[in-house]
């Protein structure tokens, strides 16, 4: 999604930043992120093509996927099937058990479906920046449980988010601490691509705003602190977050600076944007995933 909706930025510098020091222990699991492995990763879904709903790219990139988990010894992997005028295709969602608060959830997702092209950024960057958080966090305990989700059907409408909330989050009154969306962190080829913005809900329901807002301010020290990029506070719109938020759950997000000119065209691959972002990138959302999720030695 993202695309034609204004984006109210609001530069912002935060005092706190530099009071707060990097985990020792975290900085030890970011440092093994892969600019190698994000390349890899981001080849092979371009390379499955257009992942409509209904398309065999989009099963392909599904089954991927879902044996990319399995690959790395993840026994909670469920698939969420859905269906509407395009077909069926399925959420991923993957489970990484908490220590101390098992049944309390990290949602951390990202869609895997695209539309008019390969959607290397649009959300590919998302995807492949998951699959190595889940990688690097495999066998690190947490105290809160994790749920890796890759929606489907998020160009259409949100479509996989919104059957997940309603059918999952709702009638399994799912004790959800925040949602992190990730969605087009990809940066534009060419340009200084050196800042990500942290997204925060400015909308109704209000009663989840300042839960937001705090944890958005969170969200952006701790991109500081593990990546060597700057950010910026923004408000939370048209992505998976948002069928959560209406529910009045706490969301997150990132989303890149620069927005890229070509998504949803079939130009939204590798050329046109910048894979050293994503690794920056996916290092501060490491990094943030450890500190949410009380990671511990
Ligand atoms: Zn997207």
């Amino acid at each position: 999604m993202k695309k034609l909706v204004f984006c109210l930025l609001i530069s912002a510098v935060f005092q706190t930043i530099s009071a707060q020091t990097a985990n020792s222990f975290y900085t030890d699991i970011v440092s093994k992120t892969s600019e190698a492995t994000i390349l890899n990763h981001l080849t092979t879904f371009e390379n499955f093509g257009v992942k409509t709903v209904g398309s065999k790219a989009l099963t392909n990139a599904e089954n991927w996927i879902t044996d990319y988990y399995k690959s790395l010894d993840y026994t909670d992997i469920e698939l969420q099937a859905f269906t509407y005028r395009k077909g069926t295709s399925n959420n991923i969602i993957v489970t990484k058990k908490g220590t101390k608060y098992p049944d309390t959830y990290i949602i951390i997702d990202a869609h895997y479906d695209t539309i008019n092209g390969p959607g290397t950024n649009d959300n590919g960057t998302g995807t492949v920046l998951i699959m190595e958080m889940a990688r690097l966090l495999k066998d690190i305990d947490t105290e809160y449980s994790i749920k890796f989700i890759h929606f489907s059907g998020e160009e259409d409408g949100l479509l996989g988010s919104k059957y997940y909330v309603k059918n999952t989050v709702i009638p399994q009154d799912l004790d959800i601490k925040l949602v992190f969306n990730i969605d087009e962190v990809g940066g534009v080829n060419g340009l200084t691509n050196d800042t990500i913005v942290c997204e925060r809900d400015l909308g109704k329901p209000k009663s989840n705003n300042e839960a937001s807002n705090a944890v958005t301010i969170q969200l952006a020290s701790y991109m500081e602190l593990y990546s060597n990029l700057k950010t910026e506070i923004a408000n939370a719109y048209a992505s998976d977050y948002m069928p959560f938020e209406d529910q009045g759950f706490t969301i997150t997000g990132l989303f890149e600076k620069h927005e890229s000119p070509v998504n949803h065209t079939a130009k939204d691959d590798l050329t046109h944007m910048d894979v050293t972002y994503v690794y920056e990138v996916t290092k501060g959302a490491i990094g943030a995933a450890l500190e949410f999720a009380v990671a511990s030695e």
